[in-house]
């Protein structure tokens, strides 16, 4: 955690929040920045309205229990195989913070590009230069002052309705969200309600709370120390060469390159300095080492004082255990999921013994004494695509002259939707064996002859002394 007097850069020493205001800079990885912030805000953003296999892109759709991710529809019950994903992200997350350091917050996170992106940028056009704002952040408010902030707030709660409106798409579903918007709230109120609270939240985080998440609540911020060794690379400041800086006296009045001109604190979302040494608080935005390659050019002295470097100095190498490791692993979950991807059928069926008697006699069409036994089975579809399924005994079965009874089949079933099949098994009391018979029950889809025929285990149950 960085500190100045023991406390946060971003609170005051009576507790109030300092709203940081950082320069604007120019230079390499700003430039790389902007690119990779429009490629990936355009991604968070239009992914949720794009389709891949007739199903949205990434959905979410939490109270229907139907999850599609990159063209493969998962329900409720595929939810282990999330187990394999969420590992894989947690693991890939884990891996390049291990070689990159936190590459993912400077670069990746929602929370860095859309404040950088999208929010500073509108304060930057509506009020100025970082100069102007700090102005305005520290004198009296006037009418015009007033006038000013009140468009940019204006700007930001229209552009937090319209990130919530994409965050709840991939959980909706976009079609969903289109549709409940062309009708007032009142037919809608929960998910109304929903767009206002995450507008509300989006509002607060990204227009105010800002980097203040990153280094107070975000999680994976808090855990750095244990995912970092001497090899990771960070946003590190070469101390060798920089001090003693300039306006530090000392006995043989040399000094080191850094000029002190404090250019790499101005920059700082989070309003640190980077030559304290590493900090929780550095979010490796990169800011810093684009200021100081300015004012380095400006005073004729080698660019990189500060630089995304590995912290031992080292060169960078993959050849690392802990990298190793979680290379392994991911390949391990990579594996698991694509095996449990290939064997998944897309019928679901369960088969249950109907509630009532277990058994009832009955004659048949010819006057002879039968048994009957009443099932249900409970199918779903959990396909992309509407099928047609058929139930059937097998010939073993038939020519013990056993009989399906069945008011319909086959059945057809949309894509995801559930229904419970009833149907019965007509038998001659003496095929039991001490009261019972297991047989096989097949299931077919009619509509995909590529998925195997899946086989229930059935057991007849009749008098135990027939
Ligand atoms: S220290 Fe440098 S890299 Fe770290 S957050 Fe501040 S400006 Fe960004
Ligand atoms: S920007 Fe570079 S020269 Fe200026 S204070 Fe920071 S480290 Fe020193």
């Amino acid at each position: 955690m960085s500190l100045d007097g023991g406390k946060l850069t971003s609170i005051d020493h009576n507790g109030d929040r300092v709203y940081i205001i950082p320069a604007e800079v120019r230079g390499f990885f700003r430039r790389h920045r902007d690119w990779s912030q429009i490629l990936l805000l355009v991604i968070f953003l239009v992914l949720p309205w794009t389709k891949i296999n007739e199903h949205q892109t990434v959905l979410l759709d939490i109270p229907n229990r139907e999850f599609a991710l990159f063209g493969i529809l998962l329900r409720a019950h595929d939810a282990p195989l999330l187990f394999f994903v969420l590992g894989m992200l947690a693991l890939g997350l884990a891996f390049a913070t291990s070689i990159w350091g936190r590459i993912w917050c400077g670069w990746a996170c929602p929370q860095t590009v859309f404040i950088d992106a999208v929010y500073r940028r509108i304060e930057m056009w509506v009020e100025g230069n970082y100069i102007q704002r700090r102005k305005l952040r520290d004198n009296p408010l006037t009418p015009k002052a007033f006038l000013t902030k009140s468009i940019k707030w204006f700007l930001f709660v229209l552009v937090s309705s319209l990130i919530a409106h994409s965050f709840i798409a991939y959980f909706v579903g976009a079609s969903n969200l289109l549709a409940m918007m062309g009708h007032p709230p009142s037919e809608n109120w929960s998910y109304f309600g929903l767009v206002v609270f995450f507008t509300a939240i989006t509002l607060f985080d990204f227009a105010w709370f800002r980097e203040q998440f990153c280094v107070i609540m975000c999680p994976y911020g808090r855990i750095q120390s244990v995912l970092l060794d001497h090899s990771s690379m960070a946003v590190v400041y070469d101390s060798a060469r920089g001090e003693p800086r300039k306006g530090i006296s000392t006995n043989d009045k040399k000094t080191g390159d850094c000029v002190n001109c404090n250019r790499c604190v101005q920059v700082c979302p989070t309003g640190i300095d980077i030559r304290n040494g590493l900090q929780m608080d550095c979010i490796a935005c990169t800011s810093c080492i684009d200021a100081c390659d300015e004012i380095m050019s400006k005073v004729n002295k080698p660019q990189g004082l500060i630089a995304y470097n590995t912290l031992d100095g080292s060169k960078l190498t993959l050849k690392k255990p802990r990298a190793i490791l979680y290379m392994l692993a991911i390949f391990g979950l990579f594996f698991g999921l694509a095996y449990a991807l290939s064997t998944r059928s897309s019928i679901h069926a369960t088969l249950l013994r109907a509630p009532g008697l277990p058994y009832s006699f009955v004659k048949d069409e010819q006057n002879i004494n039968k048994i009957l036994n009443h099932f249900k089975l409970h199918i779903q579809n959990q396909g992309g695509q509407p099928s047609e399924y058929t139930i059937f005994l097998s010939p073993e079965s038939l020519s013990k002259n056993i009989q399906l009874i069945v008011a319909q089949n086959p059945i057809r079933l949309e894509a995801g939707a559930a229904q419970e099949w009833h149907f019965f098994l007509r038998f001659d009391e003496n095929i039991l064996s001490a009261g019972s018979l297991k047989i096989q029950l097949g299931i077919y889809d009619l509509k995909d002859p590529k998925i195997e025929t899946e086989f229930k285990e059935i057991t007849l149950i009749g008098p135990k002394n027939p």
